[in-house]
């Protein structure tokens, strides 16, 4: 029982490492503090949330 906690734990941690990876590093967008999509605060060297965020703002502003 225990076994299968830690590995549903291990595998949301996995997945929230892969999208803050994704949120991470474009290196013309200085990190705010804010998401740049939604103005949500995130954590420190983000510029979004996650990738829907950075998606829905790189269809908004193609190019940047
Ligand atoms: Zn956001």
């Amino acid at each position: 029982m225990a076994d299968e906690i830690d590995r549903a734990s291990e595998i949301e941690t996995a997945e929230r490492d892969a999208r803050v990876a994704a949120a991470r590093g474009r290196p013309s967008m200085p990190a705010v503090g804010a998401c740049y999509n939604c103005g949500e605060e995130i954590g420190r060297g983000l510029v979004f949330c996650d990738i829907d965020c950075r998606d829905d703002f790189q269809k908004r502003n193609p190019g940047q």
